[in-house]
């Protein structure tokens, strides 16, 4: 394993943004995770954690060392007629372990088909698409401190798994390597088609398979998001808001078709379509702009990673003096 000086991380980001790490390493095992983290101690350097970049602003220049997990190892852990459970490495890539499990008969990842980024990134921020979140599945999560390279097992339960949010971004946020994920899936083909437009095909077309509900899901989301190799991007930039009854009450005398969806005490409200209403699809800030079809996505065409959080302040204060709403990035900065 080669540990790099000014390693170009312009193909390490969806956003295209050229960067540079200071130092950057692909370790594949536990005993090369300890190879760079003596590295970095002797040269007294933070330890960063990057996966396909899916889901960060980069900086200009990222200081440090910059870890790349490579380990792609899947494994059964248990199984009986009815479920298994798997242990995958953080680095397998999401969308090849969602057919993975597919092709081998164990469901439950369908809806999350086609999220860009690795295995070892997915309990970072729960990631969810389609009514279905990866904490639904997970049992447990593997990984390392950085500190001192001291191994740790958490449960599931123990992750404080919330929407978009993980303690991993919590209280051990920039301190740990997730070095694999523990997985249980069913045998039974049970589908979730809650969402809209999975519901009308469902209708249609009579209820999917699991493997065909995941070709639904490639299908819609192809014609919906930009491909981030054509148009540089990082999914939705914004999380969808959740609202005080008070406020969504306000909301919705003035916006009496604003789509809004109840959670006990608050109400989820769409933020690409607050920002559609303003007028803001298509429109561009420098070279960040709102995708034409989805305003809930920042396409980034050659600015750097000031520039897209440029941008998206500026929608967030659009958005707040109209709405009162502060909306919460999703991407976060990698420095
Ligand atoms: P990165 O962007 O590399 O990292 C994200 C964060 O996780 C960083 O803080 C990083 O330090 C940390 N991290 C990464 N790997 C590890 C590890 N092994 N150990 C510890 N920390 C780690 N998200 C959804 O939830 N639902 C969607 O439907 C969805 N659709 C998307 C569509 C597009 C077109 C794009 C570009 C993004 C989309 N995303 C979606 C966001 C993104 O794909 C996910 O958040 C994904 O899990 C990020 O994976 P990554 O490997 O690229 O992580
Ligand atoms: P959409 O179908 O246009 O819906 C807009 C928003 O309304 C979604 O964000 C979704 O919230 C919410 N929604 C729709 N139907 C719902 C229902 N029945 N119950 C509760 N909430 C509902 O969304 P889209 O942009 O095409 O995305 C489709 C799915 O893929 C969504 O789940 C979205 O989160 C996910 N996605 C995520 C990213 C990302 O980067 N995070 C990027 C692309 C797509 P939720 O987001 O809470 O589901």
């Amino acid at each position: 394993m080669k540990i790099e000086r000014q390693y170009s991380l312009k193909s390490l980001n969806t956003l295209g943004v050229l960067s540079y790490a200071e130092y950057f390493a692909m370790p594949e095992n536990a005993s090369e995770i300890k190879d760079c983290l003596q590295f970095a101690q002797q040269k007294n350097l933070a330890v960063k954690v990057l996966g396909g970049g899916s889901n960060v602003v980069m900086a200009k220049l990222v200081e440090g060392l910059v870890l790349h997990y490579r380990d792609e190892s899947l494994q059964v852990v248990s199984e009986d007629h009815e479920k298994v459970t798997i242990e995958v490495g953080a680095g397998f890539q999401w969308h090849g372990l969602v057919m993975e499990t597919l092709k081998r008969g164990w469901f439950g990842l369908e809806n999350l088909a086609l999220i860009p980024g690795t295995v070892g990134a997915a309990p970072v921020q729960n990631i969810g698409a389609y009514g279905v979140e990866v904490k639904d599945f997970i049992t447990a999560v593997h990984g390392v401190y950085l500190k001192d390279g001291s191994q740790f097992k958490l449960l599931a339960d123990e992750c404080a798994f919330a929407y978009r949010e993980s303690i991993f971004k919590g209280d051990l946020d920039s301190q740990i390597l997730i070095t694999s994920v523990e997985f249980i899936l069913s045998k039974q083909k049970n589908v979730v088609v809650d969402y809209a437009p999975l519901k009308q095909m469902a209708e249609q077309q009579g209820l999917p398979t699991p493997a065909v509900l995941a070709q639904w899901v490639v299908d819609v989301r192809s014609e919906k998001l930009p491909d981030p190799n054509v148009l540089p991007n990082a999914g939705s930039f914004f999380k969808n808001p959740l609202v005080s009854l008070v406020l969504f009450n306000k909301l919705i005398a003035l916006y009496p078709q604003m789509p809004n969806y109840p959670q006990g005490d608050v109400v989820k409200l769409p933020a690409g379509w607050l920002i559609d209403q303003l007028g803001l699809k298509g429109v561009a800030f420098g070279p960040v702009s709102v995708h034409k079809k989805q305003a809930l996505v920042l396409i980034n065409q050659g600015g750097s990673g000031e520039q897209v959080m440029a941008a998206a302040a500026e929608i967030k204060k659009r958005v707040l003096s109209a709405y009162e709403i502060q909306l919460e990035q999703e991407p976060r900065m990698f420095k």
